[in-house]
């Protein structure tokens, strides 16, 4: 009998670790994997640069060994000129270039560009621009070619707006020329720069805690940010309809967020070292807004401040919650039940009222991500798409390279 070809579920597929390196003395701060070629390259709190290259024993060795001045704190690798821009601890960003062959890099320029640390650098190709942001709360482009600063950004209102800021994370789109910059406070902010200045646009805010990831689908036009409160937004800018979706899927906070447009996959990962992979070809809904009553919504019992009604009725006052799927005020009893609603973006059991919990189909309770465990305790992660690899570098001084693929393929 002829086997019937079905298409695989995602669900089916999975990071396996392929390969891991393992010889920094400290955190490595930044690591990419270089398309096309069998190579990775880090930067580290141990202050070097490093190139690697995978060797026929299956090993990784360093092509290009190279110690900075100062510990690097981040950067970027632009693959088709081969430019690498490095960050570092003392304000200075250094750009070089790689050769060919990836075994020698040669210094183009160097300037301070911050006061403090820089904590994001991106080389925008397009515009010849390098854009960083500083622990100095100041959010700099220059250009790449003559090493001149073109602007900075550091407005009276930027200084209230960042007050608490200690880390910036930056994210660009090139078609309109505006930066997404998250701040310590959950705010995401949106500048539109100019050839030598940049204006506020808006901001908005979501999160509880620190914005520490952010990931732009130039396609879709949608901005996920992630932050320490364990969630990740999904804003709907280009659909002008102002939709924020929220997606629960992890217990800590978001360290990285990378976008696969080809299969519309969102990675995400947490400090706990657990990766998500979400379907974003999946309708979501937003979640509804919590009503507010004095009473429950399904049994009328009265909520402990409605004091009238206690005393009317001589009922005890109860403690309000709310359903997540229908958002009505509830108490306990009329919401026992917890169950996952991944189409809203709970891939976790949440709260909801009975009579929810027996309209949910389980179609509907069906995840739309997959859980992995990557089992060290991830600082940055950067996806290839090319070859859908993935790479993930770790406080315990580990980068790991994975391939995200059916679970039988076999790897050689
Ligand atoms: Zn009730
Ligand atoms: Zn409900």
């Amino acid at each position: 009998m002829a086997a019937v070809a079905q298409p695989r579920p995602p669900q089916d597929r999975k990071p396996v670790l392929i390969s891991k390196i393992d010889s920094f003395q400290d955190v490595v701060n930044t690591a990419v994997i270089i398309p096309k070629e069998d190579g990775v390259i880090s930067v580290s709190q141990d202050r070097t640069v490093r190139v690697w290259l995978k060797r026929d024993s299956g090993q990784y060795w360093p092509s290009i060994y190279h110690t900075m001045p100062a510990p690097c704190s981040c950067m970027s690798f632009n693959p088709e000129t081969r430019r690498l821009s490095v960050g570092m601890d003392n304000g200075v960003v250094s750009e070089f270039t790689v050769s060919e062959d990836y075994n020698k890099m040669t210094l183009a320029r160097s300037y301070q560009a911050h006061q403090g640390a820089v904590t994001v650098v991106l080389f925008v190709l397009e515009m010849e621009w390098v854009i960083s942001t500083g622990q100095d709360k100041s959010f700099t482009w220059h250009c790449s070619e003559s090493g001149h600063q073109l602007g900075v950004y550091r407005t009276a209102a930027w200084h209230i707006l960042c007050i608490s800021i200690n880390k910036l994370f930056v994210r660009f789109d090139v078609e309109t020329r505006h930066a997404f910059v998250g701040e310590h406070s959950g705010q995401v902010t949106i500048l539109k720069l100019e050839q030598d200045n940049c204006s506020l646009v808006t901001t908005f805010k979501g999160h509880t805690g620190n914005v520490t990831a952010l990931c732009w689908d130039p396609v879709q036009r949608v901005l996920f940010s992630g932050s320490t409160d364990h969630s990740i937004i999904m804003w709907d800018i280009g659909g002008r309809k102002g939709t924020a979706i929220e997606l629960q899927g992890h217990n800590d906070k978001i360290q990285g967020l990378c976008y696969a447009p080809s299969t519309r996959q969102l990675i995400s990962c947490s400090a706990d070292g657990k990766i998500v992979v979400w379907n974003m070809d999946v309708k979501r809904q937003e979640t509804p807004e919590w009503l507010d009553s004095d009473s429950c919504q399904k049994c009328q019992q009265p909520f402990f401040w409605n004091f009238k009604q206690m005393w009317d009725s001589k009922k005890i006052g109860l403690r309000q919650h709310h359903c997540r799927k229908c958002g009505q005020a509830v108490c306990g009893k009329c919401s026992s039940q917890r169950s996952t609603i991944p189409l809203m973006g709970f891939e976790f059991a949440v709260r909801v009222c009975d009579e929810c919990h027996k309209s949910i189909t389980d179609e509907e309770r069906a995840p739309t991500a997959t859980f992995h465990d990557s089992k060290h305790t991830i600082a940055y992660v950067h996806y290839e798409p090319t070859r859908s690899w993935l790479l993930t570098s770790g406080m315990d001084r580990v980068i790991k390279v994975w391939v995200y693929t059916h679970t039988h393929t076999q790897i050689n």
